[in-house]
């Protein structure tokens, strides 16, 4: 049987009322801080929502969610169809709502949800809105990069725009199954590009408007679309980027691979460049404004069935080479939706932001499918959150009046990093709950994000997910029950979480280890594409029986869930295991200590020795003494054990572009081996390489 991982911890906890998080902020001077962090342990931090937010959420009680998970795992099939059929689907599946294999002991891996139903999900996004009545609501909210220049369409001219380029790819000979590459900023044409390949069964491939062309080449030749679609330049803050340059090169190199793209759909991107300057291909280019408003606004559906490929999209290349993920249709759609509405206990009155771009699986599930799927005003935004200042953001949530905001642990640190002014000169009162993703968030910076940016009144929900797995996993549902600053606390309905040994055994109540599954979700990716062994391979062979995340977790007594970072940056110390998350967890409490990154290298005595890549905050100078002060922070957080052996001062940290640190590279230079620092094509700023290099031995 299941384990429903609260049930001990609610009778003992419940009427405990400390909440010792409004006490403590990041700017309070250190000593203090540290002494009152490493004196009370974590997991005693518990941060209730008010009665207020708890009365009206969706799950407003342990209780309920106690209830309703229980069903979800007792009766999946029950569950998720019932949820399934509050959408439209044109025929409804077959007699099984889901068949599964995970285990490689019993044959392929073969995962299947609402398999021969048949439906759509533009056409559940934006027509099944609009016949609801909603037509005269605004889907997206469209801001510039410059604070003056914004747009917006309700979810009638959304449909609209959708179809007319539906009818444009049609009638460029894009037929359902067919690929197509979209190479674009946060324009509004993003989610229109998504939302009309959908429309007309064709397989969306996002690539993010900040790769390189190498990259583009690699993601044209795994899909061969016939269509590009692309825009002639972005500005991001003060920068013009020139996106058409990078797909044109990217075009002429995957020509001499053999694979020949018809047409390039290029969007003119008025305010960051004009027609005259843009280099053109007479015959391939296309402009979408030349064409596509002269098309229908109307235009059939498409019907597919509910495992047909909705999207490929590829993984942040953390670890390594990035992954090509393919998800399908109903589950899916099923699953973005559902988590969406509960992770951010959302209203029709919401207006909701993420500052994921769609290149992104966040972007994807949570700006595009999720939120739509509701019928949610949507905020996109092309810009960057620091242009042009360090305000940008809260200025953005009081122009809409942003409810919902949703954003990742890096964005957090380097707000945190400038000063709390930035915050609090905006009002910030439409504010209902805080979100985040990507990685672990730090206590220090989630008690930022709570008190600061959320003035102590949004619960944060701190969503643990990965692109394979299509939609949350491990989720606050705010107002259901308290929170610990740091940890993703729950399961979501119908997600079974296991935390297994190095030999695959099920670990029970308080422990650690590897992150796993048992069971599908509707959400779940179907394959790699084109390579499922490689799927099989990477996430159901490590431990038959489970799909393995890759990451390491902790439950506490009271059965909450900590992420301590990838189990290929576990560190072992004397025996010790020691998840990079925590230790940087500690140092980052540290006032002086921005961002901090941790990786293990060998060491004579102990095995491995820990060693400490350092950001300071903004104009701190590095001195011996702050260095021993970071050390003395983690000795009293976590013990001598954890003691960073090494702490090496860094300017900037190597991270992917979606933000994340890229701890493989760091272990590369703190070992010494700079001739082997692999594939670096999704990093967003290389020369921050150089720079450590620089700093190696200071
Ligand atoms: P690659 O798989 O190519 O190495 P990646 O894992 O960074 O890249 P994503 O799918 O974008 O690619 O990220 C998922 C990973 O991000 C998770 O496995 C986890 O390590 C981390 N992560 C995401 N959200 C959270 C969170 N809320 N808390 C902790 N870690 C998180
Ligand atoms: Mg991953």
């Amino acid at each position: 049987g299941c384990s429903y991982p609260v049930e001990g911890f609610w009778k003992h906890s419940y009427p405990i009322s400390v909440n010792t998080a409004t006490s403590l902020s990041h700017s309070t001077p250190i000593n203090a801080v540290l002494l009152k962090e490493a004196l009370e342990s974590k997991e005693s931090d518990l941060v209730f929502p008010s009665e207020d937010f708890s009365s009206q959420a969706l799950v407003p009680s342990r209780q309920k969610y106690l209830e309703t998970y229980k069903k979800s795992i007792e009766d999946p099939a029950g569950f998720w169809s019932s949820i399934a059929s509050q959408f439209y689907w044109k025929e409804k599946w077959g007699k099984q709502v889901f068949s599964e294999n995970i285990d490689v002991s019993k044959g392929d891996v073969k995962i299947e949800w609402f398999k021969g139903g048949i439906t759509n999900i533009c056409y559940n996004c934006l027509d099944r809105n609009v016949e609801a009545g909603n037509g005269g609501k605004i889907a997206i909210c469209w801001e510039g990069n410059e604070p003056n220049i914004d747009g917006s369409l309700t979810y009638s001219e959304l449909l609209q725009k959708v179809c007319q380029l539906a009818n444009y790819l049609k009638d460029a000979g894009v037929k359902k199954g067919d690929a197509v590459v979209i190479y674009l900023p946060m324009l509004m044409e993003l989610p229109i590009a998504m939302l009309a390949c959908a429309r007309i069964g064709a397989i969306h491939s996002v690539v993010f408007a900040g790769f390189s062309a190498d990259s583009l080449v690699q993601r044209i030749m795994d899909c061969k679309p016939k269509v590009v679609i692309t825009c002639n330049a972005v500005k991001r803050g003060p920068k013009v980027l020139h996106l058409k340059d990078i797909v044109d090169a990217a075009i002429s190199q995957s020509a001499k691979n053999g694979i020949s793209i018809d047409v390039c759909l290029t969007y003119e991107n008025q305010s960051a460049m004009t027609r005259g300057d843009t280099k053109w291909h007479q015959g391939r280019d296309i402009w979408w404004q030349d064409v596509v408003p002269k098309y229908p606004m109307t235009c059939e559906v498409e019907w597919v069935d509910a495992e047909d490929p909705l999207f490929f999209l590829y993984t942040s290349g953390s670890t390594g080479k990035p992954k090509g993920v393919l998800h399908t249709t109903g589950g899916y759609m099923v699953y973005t939706a559902t988590t969406f509405k509960h992770a951010f206990d959302y209203k029709p009155s919401d207006v909701y932001w993420c500052t994921a771009d769609c290149g992104w699986i966040t972007g994807h599930s949570y700006i595009t499918y999720g939120p739509m799927l509701n019928g949610a005003t949507v905020v996109v935004f092309e810009g960057v959150p620091t242009y042009p200042d360090a305000g940008r953001c809260w200025d953005i949530v009081d122009k809409y009046k942003v409810t919902l905001f949703y954003t990742a642990p890096t964005l957090i640190r380097s707000l945190m990093r400038v000063g709390d002014e930035y915050v609090t000169r905006y009002s910030r009162k439409s504010l209902r709950v805080l979100g985040s993703v990507g990685e672990p968030i730090n206590p220090s910076a989630w008690r930022w994000f709570f008190n600061v940016v959320g003035d102590s009144r949004c619960p944060i929900s701190d969503t643990w997910w990965q692109t394979e797995t299509g939609g949350f996993m491990i989720t606050p549902l705010p107002g259901g029950w308290p929170q610990k600053p740091g940890s993703a606390t729950f399961p979501f309905f119908g997600v079974q979480p296991a935390i297994v040994d190095e030999k695959g055994a099920e670990l029970q109540g308080e422990c650690s280890g590897y992150l796993c599954f048992k069971h599908s979700w509707p959400g779940v990716f179907r394959t790699l594409y084109g390579d499922h062994e490689r799927y099989e391979t990477t996430y159901f062979k490590p431990f038959p029986g489970y799909y393995f995340s890759g990451d390491g977790c902790r439950r506490d007594k009271d059965g909450y869930y900590w992420l301590t970072g990838r189990v290929d940056d576990v560190i072992n110390v004397s025996g010790h295991r020691i998840g990079t998350a925590e230790v940087e967890s500690a140092l980052i409490s540290h006032s002086q200590c921005s961002e901090a990154a941790v990786v293990g290298v060998e060491h004579e005595v102990k095995g491995q020795g820990i060693y400490a890549f350092v950001t300071l905050a903004d104009g701190v100078p590095y001195s011996e003494e702050l260095r021993k002060s970071l050390i003395l922070t983690v000795r009293k957080q976590i013990g001598a054990f954890a003691a960073p052996d090494k702490i090496h001062w860094a300017p900037g940290l190597p991270k992917t572009r979606s933000g994340k640190i890229m701890r493989r590279v760091l272990r590369k230079i703190a070992s010494r081996q700079l001739d082997e620092l692999g594939d670096t094509s999704s990093l967003a700023d290389p020369s921050v390489i150089d720079q450590l290099i620089a700093l190696t031995d200071s």
